[in-house]
């Protein structure tokens, strides 16, 4: 048995086709630039790579190509189900679920909560009934982890009709790579997820940190956007909310504009006035770059302090956990970390950290001291899990 995983971007198409019981990725591959001159489809089966030119094909080709595909490499047949990862359930959907049109229904009455993310998921969702009739869809919401948290940690601090009428309240975002992440780091250190208390942070161009008890999400770093929490990438994460209307007056813009600035050219990006990627500023503080040396340690910086806000959710930190490109493989970022996180008393085994946490079961922290481990997440498996579970 195999399920088809599906990510449907505004302008990309991530396709994987795994087995949800061994866990290994059959064929993965890439729709990019769609609607562009420079659209192509690139794939990776087995040893073997491939990549076409699909000038100005849209998400319809581009689905329609990656069917062909999987067909000609004989995958399609093993195919038994299409698991859509979907951004924004809102409140609505607390777990996944088989796709009916009373989904779809659900899912776009969530598009103002999502409005970039949402509509291109919902068209995959389109496209794949379409187009391969006969297998059911299931949603894997990036929210529906969260909707465990309890009404301190989701509410914000404004009028009540904003939350009632308009939906304004923390979702959180993450939720199938923190799922994935907790549940792994438990099996690392051989404790049920039910007696377990940790925290993990997802670091990847998007970042977020989660509290986690007893498999559950009960704190998160997101808010009702990706633009709350930690620095990002291009993402300022937590700040003063007047600087939206300051900024706005200042530069002649509206709020909206001055919201695209904080998304877009913001964090790491915005700090260094490099890059929004971590190896790139790594490289730069090294050659010298005092900019790109304080964007890295703010980085660091204001993320032990959402880890130290997330522990007041549990009664102890069994342990945190690093995911995501940066957390999996940045050395110095976890250091820098940890070394913030001394007064809740983690201590850094620098051999341990080197090596990504590889020869010592993920563990980077000194042995007797609060325990870090280095978690490698796999959204994509968890997504064919649950359809695997879910269509049975
Ligand atoms: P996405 O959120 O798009 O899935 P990833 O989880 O792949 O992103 O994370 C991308 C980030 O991980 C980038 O900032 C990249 O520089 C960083 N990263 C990947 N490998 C390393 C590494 N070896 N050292 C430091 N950072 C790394």
């Amino acid at each position: 048995m195999a399920i088809l995983v599906l990510n449907c971007g505004s302008s990309s198409v991530k396709f994987a086709v795994i087995d949800p019981v061994a866990g290994g990725n059959i064929i993965v591959g890439l729709g990019q630039r769609l609607g562009s001159d420079q659209a192509s489809l690139s794939w990776s089966h087995g040893g073997e790579k491939g990549e076409v030119q699909m000038a100005k094909a849209g998400h319809a080709e581009v689905i329609s190509a990656v069917v062909d595909l999987l067909k000609k490499r004989g995958l399609m047949a093993s195919v038994q189900g299409i698991g859509h990862r979907v951004v924004h359930g809102g409140a609505r959907f607390a777990a996944s679920v088989l796709i009916d049109q009373s989904v779809v229904d659900g899912i776009a009455a969530c598009n103002h909560l999502g409005p970039l993310h949402n509509p291109p998921n919902l068209l995959g969702i389109d496209l794949c009934r379409k187009l391969i009739p006969g297998l059911p869809n299931v949603a894997v919401f990036d929210t529906a982890f969260h909707q465990t948290m309890p009404a301190q940690a989701y509410r914000y601090a404004v009028p009540h009709e904003w939350f009632t009428k308009h939906d304004v309240r923390k979702y959180g975002f993450h939720g199938t790579s923190h799922r994935f992440v907790s549940a792994e780091a438990c099996r690392m250190i051989g404790r049920k997820p039910e007696d377990t208390h940790l925290i993990v942070a997802h670091l990847g161009n998007g970042c977020s940190a989660t509290a986690v008890v007893g498999g559950k999400s009960v704190d998160t770093t997101m808010g009702l956007t990706p633009l709350e929490g930690l620095m990002m990438g291009t993402r300022s994460g937590d700040l003063d909310p007047a600087v939206i209307g300051y900024m706005a007056d200042r530069l002649g813009k509206d709020a909206k504009a001055i919201i695209d600035i904080l998304n877009k050219q913001s964090g790491l990006q915005g700090v260094s006035g490099i890059s929004n990627d971590m190896r790139a500023l790594l490289k730069a503080g090294d050659e010298g770059s005092e900019a790109a040396k304080l964007a890295v340690e703010m980085f660091c910086f204001r993320l032990a302090k959402a880890i130290a806000g997330l522990a007041v959710s549990l009664e102890r930190v069994d342990c945190l956990a690093f995911t995501g490109g940066i957390g999996e493989n940045s050395v110095p970022v976890r250091a820098r970390t940890i070394h913030y996180l001394g007064a809740l008393g983690f201590r850094l085994d620098e051999a341990a950290n080197a090596a990504n946490g590889r020869s010592t079961n993920g563990r980077i922290t000194a042995e007797g001291w609060m325990l870090a481990l280095v978690v490698p997440t796999n959204e994509e498996l968890l997504i064919a899990r649950d359809t695997a579970a879910i269509i049975g």
